[in-house]
């Protein structure tokens, strides 16, 4: 049952709505002198517990949690009530009613706008999260389980316990406690719609890979490609990979992409070698493609199925690399090396890895960033470093290309490093499979 609770003055004023109406979670009608607090409160420590003791032992349990969050919310609130009428003697009040849905407390708090302000929210909301850091028994058993709660709320001048809902989906072992945020809603909505827009453009075949030569400076001589992805949109055109690489990263999007440019690679490879220009393409691969052994399995069956060889595929990784877990690691060489496919090391020096660790992997080739051609070409001292890093990496005998090479100026340094190759639109942009049969190989 809701419990309503009205200001401890014996002559208190009413709210200006009225007060023997309960704040229903439900209710839309609202005075412009009040505001109102809606919480959903989930306890994940109760999670699980219906099925081992029974829907009862829960009820039990909610019970229980909702004693404590009533008393707590009432002394924040009378203590409010005292303070304000002690300085301004005013009589205030207050509503409270706290209801189980569906296992989440819905919490409603109704007050005028000077005992219910943003600060007293937090208090109020905090007071929560300490009542119920305790475990709570069980009855009939001696098992004392920890509440674990997880709060969402939103203060507003209505009752919104979509919005607070909202809020509870967010909060996390780390941050319990979220307020609703309209800013973070509208953007998690747009990364949604962007998702399913690109879910929508795998079905219909909308992402196409194009392939930049890589070439032998020494006689502009395409040695080998990389495919980059494009995203054929049938409103927006040709889109690059900055403005849906990233929404696709963090879902598991990025693997089926990489699964369209690997089988567009295997077809490119398989008209190359038909006319005898087979050169090895490389495919850049993200986090997510390297937690499992899948996208590898397949590229390697695929191959045999044409009768290509595996050093006909370069597997580009990022620094990133270096902070991966072990384990995930592991299996993820273990199925690059039985696939017989060798490692690039994509961006060199544009993020911070541990050097040595990433020496330890079994990468044959670096690709330099454009960022030490940009300074080499800038100064005597960028030059420098630019030749000694790729002298040492040639030493250790990686292959080595620099990346972004634009002007004929960039051009005349890297000439000046015997060994290593070049990629960059000086030579040539990625460009359709059709246009890169064309090149000089
Ligand atoms: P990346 O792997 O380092 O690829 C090189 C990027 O530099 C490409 O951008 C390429 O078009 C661009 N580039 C080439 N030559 C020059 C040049 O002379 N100057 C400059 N300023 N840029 C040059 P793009 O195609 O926009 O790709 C950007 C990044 O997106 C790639 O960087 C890669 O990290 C990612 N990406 C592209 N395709 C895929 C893919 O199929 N899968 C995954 N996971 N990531 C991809
Ligand atoms: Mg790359
Ligand atoms: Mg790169």
């Amino acid at each position: 049952m809701p419990t309503t609770m009205s200001c401890p003055q014996a002559n208190a004023k009413p709210l200006s709505r009225s007060p023997r109406r309960a704040a229903s979670p439900q209710t839309t009608s609202h005075s412009k002198g009040n505001r109102y607090l809606s919480v959903c409160l989930k306890c994940l420590g109760f999670l699980g517990t219906d099925v081992l003791f029974g829907a009862k032992a829960q009820d039990v349990l909610y019970a229980s949690c909702k004693r404590r969050v009533e008393r707590s919310l009432r002394a924040v609130l009378e203590e409010a009530v005292r303070s304000l009428a002690a300085r301004r003697d005013t009589n205030q009040c207050f509503e409270l009613q706290v209801t189980i849905h569906a296992e989440v407390l819905q919490i409603s708090v109704v007050a005028r706008k000077d005992v219910l302000n943003d600060r007293r929210a937090q208090e109020l909301v905090n007071s929560l999260l300490t009542s119920l850091t305790k475990p709570t028994r069980l009855t009939g058993e001696t098992l004392m389980l920890a509440p674990d709660p997880r709060i969402g709320y939103h203060l507003g001048s209505v009752a919104a316990f979509d919005k607070a809902s909202f809020a509870l989906a967010r909060a996390s072992l780390n941050n319990p406690v979220q307020s609703y945020d309209a800013r973070q809603r509208q953007l998690r909505l747009a990364r949604m719609r962007r998702e399913a827009e690109i879910r929508d453009g795998l079905r219909r075949g909308e992402f196409v890979s194009y392939f930049q030569p890589k070439i032998d400076p020494r006689n502009n001589k395409v040695v080998g490609g990389e495919a980059l992805v494009r995203w054929q949109h049938p409103k927006k055109g040709l889109l690059m990979p900055k403005e849906f690489i990233g929404i696709a990263e963090e879902s598991s999007l990025i693997c089926e992409i990489s699964r369209a440019v690997a089988k567009q690679t295997i077809t490119l490879l398989t008209q190359l070698k038909q006319k005898a220009k087979a050169v090895p393409i490389a495919i850049n691969l993200s986090e997510q493609d390297l937690k499992g052994p899948d996208l590898i399995e397949q590229l390697g069956r695929q191959l045999k199925r044409q009768n290509l060889k595996p050093e006909l595929i370069n597997l580009e990784v990022s620094e990133r690399v270096a902070s991966m877990n072990e384990e995930d690691l592991s299996e993820f060489m273990k199925a690059v090396r039985k696939a017989g496919f060798s490692l690039a090391l994509d961006d060199f020096g544009t993020a911070y890895s541990g050097l040595l660790r990433l020496l330890q992997l079994p990468i044959s080739e670096i690709k330099v960033d454009r960022l030490f051609l940009i300074k080499a070409a800038a100064s005597a001292q960028g030059r420098s470093i630019l030749q000694n890093l790729v002298c040492m990496l040639l030493e250790q005998k990686f292959r080595v290309t620099v990346e972004g090479v634009e002007k004929p100026r960039e051009l005349k340094i890297l000439k000046a490093m015997p060994g290593c190759f070049a990629q960059g639109f000086y030579f040539s942009p990625a460009v359709d499979a059709r246009t890169f049969q064309g090149l000089n190989a």
